[in-house]
């Protein structure tokens, strides 16, 4: 199944994102943890990249991605970064993944490294994307995209007229960046629409449940803080189980909203915790 026809199916997709244990004694657990996302009944389930591959003695993308489609019969969304690639080092990666069974994959860029050279063939995602399409044209693309602008654009409105070059390079669903303040989200889905981007899109939220997620997280997707964000921040910072229950709710209450609202689909970013994952289902099941 293409992760495309599952919005021709359902008025909101849901979906929730999980990244692979560094180490490989940590797989157990992980397998743990996706049988109890299996629970949610997640649309599909994605899997993060490690930039420039699979740390050595860590479980890769393809393994993780070959459980949750194989063993637990969810669709899975397979993230495959270009930075520092090769048409060649892309092709053993897609060919480990056809090998498997997955049909979908989310090309990305990276983020830039000082290690890693930008790529020649592939200097951007579209450019992954167009050949993705063209040499393996069994797999559906999913594109990233950012309701605040990515850090290197000018502009929004310049973020967003690259998101047609990546419609028109065959991606056929976007999944964005998270955000705290739904109205950023709106006001770029409006500009996106009257660019000529008519993709589904997932909306990206993230429980922030733990005072160490803030400046990490924040820091690295650049999202801005509402005051009620920062004001549930301030009054939990000395609460570890008071912040915990706020987070959930403030992603509740953002996901309500965005279901309300119309959004195609939406998608967790729940930090391999099926905990977090469940309490934020229970929020908005009656909206799905
Ligand atoms: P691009 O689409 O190439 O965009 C990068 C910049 O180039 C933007 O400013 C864009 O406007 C511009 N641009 C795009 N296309 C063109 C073009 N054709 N010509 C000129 N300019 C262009 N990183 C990981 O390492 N692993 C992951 O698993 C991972 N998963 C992610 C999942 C999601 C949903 C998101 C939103 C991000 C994820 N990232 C991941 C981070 C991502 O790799 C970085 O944000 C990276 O900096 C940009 O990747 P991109 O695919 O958006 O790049």
């Amino acid at each position: 199944m293409y992760i495309r026809q599952l919005f021709a199916q359902k008025p909101c997709v849901f979906s929730i994102e999980c990244f692979p244990p560094k180490v490989a004694d940590n797989y157990p657990k992980m397998q743990q943890t996706l049988r109890e996302m299996k629970e949610l009944a997640p649309d599909y389930i994605s899997v993060t990249y490690g930039a420039g591959g699979t740390a050595p003695g860590g479980i890769s993308t393809c393994q993780i991605a070959s459980f949750i489609k194989n063993e637990l019969g969810i669709e899975p969304l397979a993230h495959l970064t270009c930075m520092g690639a090769d048409p060649q080092k892309v092709d053993q990666v897609l060919d480990q993944l056809f090998g498997a069974g997955i049909r979908n994959v989310l090309a990305l860029r990276g983020d830039k490294n000082p290690n890693l050279p930008l790529s020649r063939e592939f200097p951007h995602a579209s450019d992954l994307s167009a050949y993705i399409r063209g040499k393996y044209g069994s797999f559906g693309l999913s594109g990233a995209c950012y309701p605040e602008g990515h850090t290197e654009s000018a502009s929004l409105a310049q973020d967003v007229a690259m998101l047609k070059v990546k419609q028109e390079a065959g991606v056929s669903h976007l999944v964005s960046q998270l955000f705290f303040d739904n109205a950023k989200y709106y006001r770029f889905l409006n500009m996106a629409r009257k660019a000529g981007v008519d993709l589904p899109i997932s909306a990206g939220v993230m429980p922030i449940v733990r005072q160490s997620q803030i400046q990490r997280t924040v820091a690295l997707s650049s999202a801005s803080l509402p005051s009620a964000f920062t004001k549930m921040i301030s009054r939990y910072q000395d609460d570890e189980a008071s912040l915990y229950q706020a987070g959930i709710e403030y992603a509740v209450n953002q996901l309500r909203d965005l279901i309300e609202g119309g959004a195609d689909g939406v998608h967790l970013y729940a930090m391999n915790n099926p905990d977090v994952a469940r309490q934020v289902k229970q929020g908005i099941e009656d909206l799905l």
